[in-house]
């Protein structure tokens, strides 16, 4: 089927439309910085103009400011298969992590091992690291095994499992039901990351009994540059979990300035410090383009667009395939491989294709099924080909190496 015929046929054609995207880019990185929603700039204007110019303090009440973290959670939790009252949007994936990881070993204490994979995103292998320091010698030991070794190296040492359900690197997918299942038979907790599956693949962190999980809010779910994280904790956990970030925005009560903490019931005590208005409003007005949508119908065209990219690109000469071949376990990126891969992802970028570069040969195609198009695949693919078949990238300007990639 052609490109067109595609477009023509695409439920979710008319996505396209809520975003502002430049003309003539073709842009694959909404798995890095999703695309601006259309409605986001007059809600922050608003926000800046009225709300903070002329409301000021009296915003936290008339406005609601202070409920943010938990009324972006709520609208977020649909999107994970999540039930009311356990998801909260707050700091960064990262900082997540660390409450989540930290509160995960103390109660499961004696066990100390947590474990991950060799290739997890580094920013989840850091956390744990720096954990690990930070708890001294001998009672955390953050162990990480191969993909294809966890399920054998779970046993009844670990506390903690933590894993990115999409692999940043190849985009290959974990089975997170499966997985957590053998992490509960030898008694361990799971960490899912997030961050490269909420709004494009469909999740069921309820009915897959997960424990906790992160994510983040400016990829697939267009929150804008740097936006607020999120964090899940099943519920029956939730007044177990102690997080040793104890900032006053997770007290039970943090206008009775108690000079001891205590934590707040329900996901509140996830929180640390005050909120981030602009940021959170900002995703808090780009997850509004989920409501009522079946991310089912996302996944279908995420598997349909990647799978036409492969198709169009891997008898190129000099690339080879990084990403699984089967579309059911890749998530909705493609990774190529190619010895020149970071000149030839800046030649692109130049003609208007954008994508990403990670070390050290991989070209990186994020595919967001809300605005992009086969058309735009098509094209990019075209200009992949024409840029290796001519030598284009070997041009000295594309061999400069920036500071973000
Ligand atoms: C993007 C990403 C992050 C980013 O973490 P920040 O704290 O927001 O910088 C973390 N984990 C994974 C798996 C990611 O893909």
């Amino acid at each position: 089927m052609k490109a067109v015929e595609r477009d023509a046929d695409d439920p979710l054609a008319l996505y396209r439309e809520q975003f502002d995207l430049p003309e003539k880019v073709i842009y694959l990185d909404g798995n890095s910085l999703g695309a601006l929603p259309k409605t986001v700039a007059a809600v922050l204007s608003r926000t800046i103009e009225q709300e903070w110019g002329v409301d000021l303090i009296r915003s936290w009440n008339q406005h609601d400011w202070i409920n943010l973290p938990t009324q972006v959670g709520e609208k977020l939790a649909p999107v994970l298969g999540a039930a009311t009252g356990q998801v909260i949007c707050t700091d960064s994936t990262s900082v997540n992590l660390f409450k989540l990881m930290a509160a995960a070993i103390q109660f499961q204490k004696p066990r100390k091992v947590v474990m991950s994979q060799r290739d997890n995103f580094p920013t989840d292998l850091y956390m744990a690291q720096g954990l690990q320091d930070l708890a001294g010698t001998g009672r955390i030991e953050h162990k990480t095994v191969a993909a294809d070794q966890i399920v054998d190296a779970l046993d009844e040492q670990v506390a903690l499992l933590h894993l990115t359900q999409v692999n940043f690197r190849d985009g290959q997918v974990h089975d997170i039901k499966a997985l957590t299942r053998r992490a509960h038979d030898v008694g361990a907790l799971v960490l899912w990351d997030l961050s490269h599956s909420a709004g494009v693949l469909p999740l069921q962190l309820d009915d897959w009994e997960v424990d906790l999980a992160v994510g983040c809010g400016y990829k697939y779910l267009n929150g804008g540059p740097g936006a607020p994280a999120y964090l899940f904790v099943r519920r029956d956990l939730q007044a177990q979990l102690h997080q040793p970030l104890a900032g006053w925005m997770g007290h039970q009560t943090p206008f009775s300035f108690d000079p001891n903490y205590v934590p707040a019931g329900g996901m509140q005590r996830f929180l640390a410090g005050t909120p981030s208005v602009l940021a959170m409003k900002a995703l808090d007005t780009a997850l509004d383009i989920y409501q009522g949508l079946d991310v089912q119908l996302i996944r279908d065209k995420s598997k349909r667009l990647t799978q036409f990219f492969v198709d169009l690109t891997t008898d190129i000469p000099g690339i080879m395939l990084a990403s699984p071949s089967d579309p059911d376990v890749r998530g909705s990126q493609v990774s190529l491989q190619h010895p020149a891969a970071y000149s030839v992802m800046q030649a692109l970028i130049e003609r208007g294709v954008i994508g990403d570069f990670r070390e050290p040969d991989l070209m990186r195609f994020g595919f967001a099924p809300l605005y992009n198009s086969f058309s735009e695949v098509q094209e990019a693919a075209e200009q992949l080909r024409e840029i290796i078949q001519t030598g284009f990238y070997q041009e000295p300007r594309f061999q400069v190496r920036q500071q973000v990639t």
